[in-house]
């Protein structure tokens, strides 16, 4: 049976990269006073195909709760259906819709918060703006409770570095909010960090590790143990493509970390 949708709203849309053709959304949902959802979570947008097919895909949501409103972030995919449908909707009146139900999902932010690590590629970024809004609300207090968090945002070239402003804006304001972007294909002029996320990830881990006096444990927690007694002082939160995700979760693990600890999202 199709599960019952909801219309969300085009109010806004603008291009966040020429180049990698991504595109911010923000959708309001004009039959809901609050759209309510934990950040991370996605929605499923739906529309019919050219052949009158009903088509599904699943979004992150981009933003922290606002109301009626969430954002989307989305790159065009040579030859896809959704991503176009989507990158093809007009915010100039009467405006663009889509049809979505959700949220879905369970990649969202462990309570109470802890040290964390989120690591993201290309649109992956998107869940990762929800947490960072809602960790750090521009009108509201802190919810970060003064633990350290990183996001390693790994992507080719300068131009693709979706949401760089508003992420520098908040290292710039909260000394606990690490904002490392990586570039695997960097030109001579960029100073910033180089290579692949998995080797800023490690150095994090290290550097941490050496901080606290802590002895990285070298092999996972044995996997028999019961959850209500696993307790971490550190998670990550992986999102992106499915090469990046399973080499982050092989590196973690190689540090000793226990699968409950490694929270992921994969796109494809
Ligand atoms: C939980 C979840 C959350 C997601 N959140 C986002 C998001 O926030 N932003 C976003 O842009 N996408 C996101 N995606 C991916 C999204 O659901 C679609 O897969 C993507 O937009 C492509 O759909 P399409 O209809 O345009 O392409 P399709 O018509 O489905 O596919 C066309 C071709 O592109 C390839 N392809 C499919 N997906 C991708 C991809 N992601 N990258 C490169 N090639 C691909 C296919 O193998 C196929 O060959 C998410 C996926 C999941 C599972």
């Amino acid at each position: 049976m199709a599960r019952e949708t909801v219309t969300a709203r085009l109010e806004q849309k603008h291009c966040i990269s020429e180049v990698a053709q991504c595109y911010h959304f923000d959708f309001a949902i004009d039959s809901l006073e609050h759209f309510d959802f934990a950040p991370g979570q996605f929605v499923s947008a739906v529309a019919p195909d050219q052949n009158g097919k009903q088509q599904t895909r699943a979004y992150s949501i981009a933003s922290a709760p606002r109301g009626n409103h969430f954002d989307l972030c989305v790159n065009r995919v040579e030859n896809g259906f959704f991503s176009n449908h989507l990158a093809d909707l007009t915010d100039l009146p009467p405006g663009g819709s889509v049809q979505i139900h959700g949220p879905h999902g369970h990649f969202v932010l462990h309570e109470p918060i802890t040290d964390s690590i989120l690591i993201a590629t290309g649109t992956g970024v998107a869940p990762m703006r929800g947490y960072a809004q809602w960790l750090f609300p521009e009108d509201g207090p802190d919810r970060s409770q003064g633990k350290e968090i990183w996001l390693v945002y790994g992507t080719r070239y300068e131009t693709d570095i979706y949401y760089r402003e508003e992420f520098e804006a908040l290292a710039a304001k909260y000394p606990n909010f690490h904002y490392l972007p990586t570039l695997s294909r960097a030109q001579d002029s960029w100073t910033g960090l180089r290579g692949y996320v998995q080797d800023h990830v490690s150095r994090i881990i290290e550097e941490r590790a050496a901080k606290l006096g802590q002895k990285l444990p070298g092999m996972p927690a044995d996997p028999s143990t019961p959850p209500n007694l696993l307790s971490f002082d550190i998670y990550a939160y992986i999102c992106g493509l499915n090469f990046m995700v399973s080499s982050v979760r092989e590196t973690l693990t190689n540090f000793g970390w226990h699968r409950k600890q490694i929270v992921f999202e994969r796109y494809d």
